[in-house]
């Protein structure tokens, strides 16, 4: 591996953070899948968002969410909040398969928000999080446990699989 990626100084834009993704890939995406350790927990993690999914389609978050993007002038998922994902956040759902490509629904949406919905599979802890009133008035406090008990798997998982992808670029970078 020879470029010192992580090192060099932080990329600003949507886009440039896209591109150093893409770049990580490229030098070290089959070197990290093939490490036990992080193909494990790649597993885990996408075993761990598969579950909060489906918590949120069983609890009806998941209807809401449309209904606020269909007939309420759009969900609430805004421009800017995109800046809050790093390099090594979108390399981890570029390993999960995802397309970055931009498929931004509208000028005020975030840049990760497509026709149907978030089109990332590992998600920032703000957007894995967030509940917002309605949500918290439609739900029971036994609904809105169980919810944050999956997410709070999902984000655990995140940050040690997160972790050890820098780790590894960094032990690995020449
Ligand atoms: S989180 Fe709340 S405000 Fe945001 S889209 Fe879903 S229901 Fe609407
Ligand atoms: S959930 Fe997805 S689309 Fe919504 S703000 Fe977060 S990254 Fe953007």
């Amino acid at each position: 591996m020879s470029k010192q990626i992580l090192s060099q100084s932080s990329p600003s834009s949507i886009h440039e953070k896209i591109e150093q993704a893409h770049n990580l890939l490229e030098t070290c995406g089959s070197l990290l899948i093939e490490d036990p350790h992080i193909h494990a927990l790649l597993r885990k993690l996408r075993d761990c968002i598969e579950n909060t999914n489906q918590s949120m389609v069983t609890l009806g978050v998941v209807a809401e969410c449309k209904n606020c993007e269909e007939r309420e002038g759009g969900s609430c998922c805004g421009s800017g909040i995109e800046n809050k994902y790093e390099a090594v956040l979108l390399l981890i759902n570029l390993l999960l398969g995802v397309s970055l490509e931009n498929k931004k629904s509208s000028a005020n949406s975030c840049y990760f928000l497509g026709k149907k919905g978030c089109t990332l599979t590992a998600r920032h802890v703000l957007c894995v999080n967030y509940i917002c009133q309605k949500l918290q008035k439609k739900l029971t406090r036994e609904e809105l446990i169980a919810l944050q008990t999956c997410a709070g798997e999902e984000l655990d998982t995140l940050f040690i699989l997160h972790e050890a992808i820098k780790k590894y670029i960094r032990t690995h970078q020449t």
